[in-house]
């Protein structure tokens, strides 16, 4: 069937603009890491995807190596893109990365110009795109020159197969040093994607402020901590879970102590109306230096429960001190 996107779907979204910028993001953005490659059913992402365009969700985060197998979360948005967003290319924002391993040889891995381009050039074939709105540099290359790789990106920027340009797991001293190279370049930093949730506080220690000074935007990956800030392992752990999959988390990770945190964390959700996904994302947004806050799904009905952080971003005080003393406990 012809998909037709809902005609209120920005309605209900809130849309921050990312840092200085001329661009606006939606408060939530969507991560294609999990669930959406060629071992995931197509029906099931489709329906998460547009789910996300309906709730006025503009932005899909994607990157080359996500699937699995890598490339395959790529090609599959691209057939989304072609058979059902044709229509709405210029009400999307499209992000994709390179910056960890993709094919063999020293050219398909870290952060040189050769990589960087030849990444750029096989996303965008496989989402069968012109241009891509953000790229990325995944991840710091303690090898190649800053330079090299900023100028890597400023050249993406200057062929127009990307719009803007982003980092992604950069330390706050590496995106001091980098800023100002792109700067000079005349190709601003336009985000930085670090991961930042209740349970992964890095970012509190000097990038959120750096970010602010120097007007880049900021994107937080893994916001639930991978599912672990919902209440879905409160009672176990479900055959269907990223946990039960155990790749990237494990079993052994939800230690007693841990879900002591999580049922704690859940009893201040309830009491706010909400359930432990929205708070955990609400947590978050309250903070105005975040631009958007990129979440995953593996179910539409999870997409759902997220999207309702939304009706609720303000925190009182005491609402502050209690999930602070929870976390230190
Ligand atoms: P989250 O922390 O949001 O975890 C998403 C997972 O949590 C889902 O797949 C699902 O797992 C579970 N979940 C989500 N919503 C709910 C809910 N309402 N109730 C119960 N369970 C829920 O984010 P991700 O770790 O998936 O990362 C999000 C995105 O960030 C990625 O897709 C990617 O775009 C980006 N990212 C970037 C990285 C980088 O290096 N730049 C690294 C990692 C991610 P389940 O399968 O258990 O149902």
């Amino acid at each position: 069937m012809t998909y037709i996107a809902k005609s209120n779907r920005y309605s209900e979204m809130i849309y921050r603009r990312c840092g200085n910028s001329g661009l606006k993001l939606s408060a939530l953005s969507l991560g294609l890491w999990h669930n959406f490659g060629d071992v995931d059913v197509a029906d099931n992402y489709k329906k998460i995807v547009h789910l996300a365009f309906d709730s006025g969700i503009t932005h899909f985060d994607l990157a080359n190596n996500y699937g699995p197998p890598p490339g395959s979360a790529e090609a599959n948005f691209g057939k989304i893109l072609k058979e059902d967003f044709k229509a709405y290319r210029d009400e999307l924002i499209i992000s994709t990365k390179a910056g960890y391993s993709m094919w063999e040889g020293p050219y398909g891995d870290w952060g040189s110009k050769k990589y960087l381009f030849a990444s750029l050039e096989q996303s965008l074939k496989r989402m069968q795109l012109d241009y891509v709105d953000i790229f990325y540099h995944h991840r710091p290359d303690p090898e190649t020159p800053l330079e090299e790789t900023m100028a890597a990106l400023d050249l993406i920027v200057r062929q127009g197969k990307a719009l803007y340009v982003g980092l992604s797991n950069y330390s706050a001293e590496q995106v001091a040093q980098s800023i100002p190279i792109l700067k000079q370049l005349g190709t601003p930093c336009l985000i930085h994607q670090p991961k930042y949730s209740m349970f992964e506080r890095w970012v509190e220690g000097g990038l959120l402020n750096l970010l602010e000074q120097k007007g880049v935007g900021c994107i937080p990956f893994s916001p639930l901590a991978q599912g672990l800030l919902t209440n879905k392992y409160l009672k176990g752990i479900p055959s269907d879970s990223r946990a039960a999959r155990g790749e990237f988390l494990r079993e052994e990770h939800i230690t007693p102590e841990l879900l002591n945190k999580i049922k704690a964390l859940n009893v201040i959700a309830v009491e706010r109306n909400q359930t432990l996904a929205q708070m955990a994302l609400s947590w978050l947004l309250k903070d105005e230096r975040i631009t958007s806050v990129l979440i995953g799904a593996s179910k539409p009905e999870q997409l759902k429960d997220s999207m309702k952080c939304l009706n609720n971003i303000e925190f009182n005080n005491d609402e502050l001190d209690a999930i602070e003393n929870i976390l230190k406990s």
